[in-house]
């Protein structure tokens, strides 16, 4: 199938880009076009105008500043994955990165377009969610920062408002041990669970865990109780049993052809367990 026809304008600036996208309320912004042009072809989006971000300066930037890794919106998966300073100060996202999609889609696809998305087995969202990652929206009315926790609304629904545009993601450095546990049915697919985790440990017991959830529910899960049941304590292996039922009990998982609900659930605590052990390891 081909795409329904459609008005292209390619934007130079931010303010081009927010003039076109304001005045148009069904305009899309064509970023990497790794899930935009798919959802064209296949006729599930049908904007009148698509907004084309790539020519924008200023959007594609990796540094690090107090404590923060700072990301240009239009930055390619790939350039984070591979980045030295990522893989140093935020690791848990470089790891992660290593499961969307293959490298001919990283090499396109951008972290702005895989925020913006929203899908919910996405691994970028849930990763925001766990590393409380913030996101700088620009529109007609100017910046708004908004939390990740924030941002997703549901199923491919966020925060954007009309005429605005994700342009800054900002996660604060992360210490001590990470995971990343993943079930697909095949390598690299979209993750039907996905477990992302850190740990930080103090003399013997657990300072702080931070656990989301793929796959699980219509936006990324942030398993608090779980987290809340580790710190404070030692990772014994019947700490780490009980965080995985709280996580699982914090699902809210689809149940499709892919797999039934009960199974995400089973297998979210299943992949927690395994992550927390992991991140343990390296805390
Ligand atoms: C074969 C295949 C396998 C894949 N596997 C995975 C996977 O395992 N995991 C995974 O997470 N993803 C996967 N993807 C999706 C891929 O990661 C996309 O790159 C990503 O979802 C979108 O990024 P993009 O830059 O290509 O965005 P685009 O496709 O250009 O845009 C996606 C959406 O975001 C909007 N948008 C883009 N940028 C902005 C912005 N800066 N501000 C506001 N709105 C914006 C667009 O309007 C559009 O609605 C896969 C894709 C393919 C084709």
């Amino acid at each position: 199938m081909k795409a329904a026809p459609f008005e292209y304008f390619r934007a130079t600036s931010l303010d081009d880009a927010i003039e076109a996208l304001a005045g148009t309320p069904d305009a899309r912004v064509l970023a990497g076009g790794q899930s935009l042009v798919p959802l064209l072809n296949l006729r599930q989006a049908r904007p009148s105008l698509v907004v084309d971000i790539n020519r924008v300066g200023g959007l594609s930037f990796l540094r690090e500043e107090n404590g923060r890794l700072e990301i240009g919106a239009l930055t390619r998966h790939r350039a984070v994955e591979t980045s030295g300073v990522v893989r140093s100060a935020v690791p848990l996202l470089a790891e992660a990165l290593g499961f969307v999609g293959h490298v001919a889609i990283r090499n396109r696809g951008t972290i702005g377009g895989s925020l913006a998305h929203a899908d919910p087995a996405a691994e970028l969202p849930a990763v925001m969610v766990a590393l409380d990652a913030e996101f700088a929206l620009h529109g007609p009315e100017g910046e708004r920062v908004v939390a990740a926790r924030d941002f997703f609304l549901g199923p491919y629904r966020t925060a954007l408002g009309p005429g605005e545009l994700l342009t800054r993601i900002s996660v604060p450095r992360h210490q001590g041990g990470w995971a990343v546990e993943e079930l697909s049915r095949r390598s690299r697919d979209l993750a039907l669970v996905a477990v992302f985790t850190t740990v930080t440990m103090s003399g013997g017991a657990c300072e702080t865990a931070r656990i989301a959830v793929a796959g699980a529910g219509p936006t990324p899960i942030r398993a608090t109780a779980a987290e809340e049941s580790l710190a404070g304590g030692p990772l014994t292996d019947d700490a780490i049993a009980l965080a995985a039922d709280l996580v699982a009990a914090a699902t809210d998982p689809p149940g499709d052809l892919h797999a039934p609900a009960d199974y995400r659930r089973e297998m979210a605590a299943v992949l927690t367990r395994r992550a927390i052990a992991r991140a343990k390891e390296g805390a």
